[in-house]
Formats: structure tokens, C-alpha cells, sequence
């Protein structure tokens, strides 16, 4: 399996090639980084790439129906499509504070939904 990917752990943005197995936790050969912290991200990237994952959750409140949530840190990509289907069956009632957890741990990941910004009462 070959995977393309563009470093984001600087600004250059080194277009980065990976080659191997993610399956079997087997990388066979990395090109284009320019630094060895581009060593790292494409390993990662390759073998368990994660996202911040950013949404809205709705409200009691008809004057502001939904409320920005994010995760507190990054989850693993194929839990995404998980992730949201839970959120989408949330509900919070107003008031709510920034960073409040709305989801602890969703399913199972450790990671807890909090809220990006604040619902006043
Ligand atoms: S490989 Fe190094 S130089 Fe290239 S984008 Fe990543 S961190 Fe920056």
C-alpha cells in the first residue's frame, strides 16, 4: 500500500510518500520529508492517523440550536464516522461553559467532546 501525504508539522509542507503495510504495523519505505520530525508524522500519519474533530452539538435553546464541540485531542481517523453518530443524538442544556465535557471518553477512545464555546442560560 503506497500513501501520499503532505507534512503539517511545519509551514514547507515536504510532500511525503509511505510505503508498507498499516495492517501488519509495517512501514517498507518513506520519501520526500526534508527533516526527521517528517519521519515521525508520516509514520504516524501511515500506521494510526488521528484528527481533531470539530462539530455541533444541538441545544434546548431555540434562539441558539446548536453549540460548537471539538475533541479535547486528536482521535483516530476510523473512529470519526463513530464519533459522529454519537454526537448527532446529543442534546445539552443551557448553560453550558467552554471546554465543558459534553461526551466523556466517546466510544471508548479515551478522549473526552467538549465545548468550543459557551451557551448562556
Ligand atoms: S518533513 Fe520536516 S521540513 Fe518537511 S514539512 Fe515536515 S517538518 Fe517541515
Amino acid at each position: 500500500m503506497k500513501k501520499e501525504m503532505i507534512c503539517t508539522v511545519c509551514p514547507i509542507g515536504c510532500r511525503i510518500t509511505v510505503e508498507g503495510d498499516a495492517a501488519a504495523g509495517e512501514v517498507h519505505s518513506i520519501e520526500g520529508y526534508t527533516c526527521k520530525r517528517g519521519i515521525q508524522y508520516a509514520t504516524d500519519e501511515f500506521l494510526h492517523p488521528v484528527r481533531i474533530l470539530t462539530t455541533t452539538v444541538k441545544t434546548d435553546r431555540k434562539d441558539a440550536p446548536v453549540l460548537a464541540v471539538r475533541s479535547r485531542t486528536p482521535l483516530p481517523k476510523d473512529k470519526l464516522m463513530d464519533c459522529m453518530e454519537v454526537i448527532r443524538k446529543v442534546q445539552v442544556k443551557a448553560p453550558v461553559e467552554r471546554y465543558q465535557v459534553i461526551v466523556p471518553d466517546i466510544c471508548g477512545t479515551g478522549v473526552d467532546i467538549v465545548a468550543s464555546g459557551k451557551l448562556e442560560a
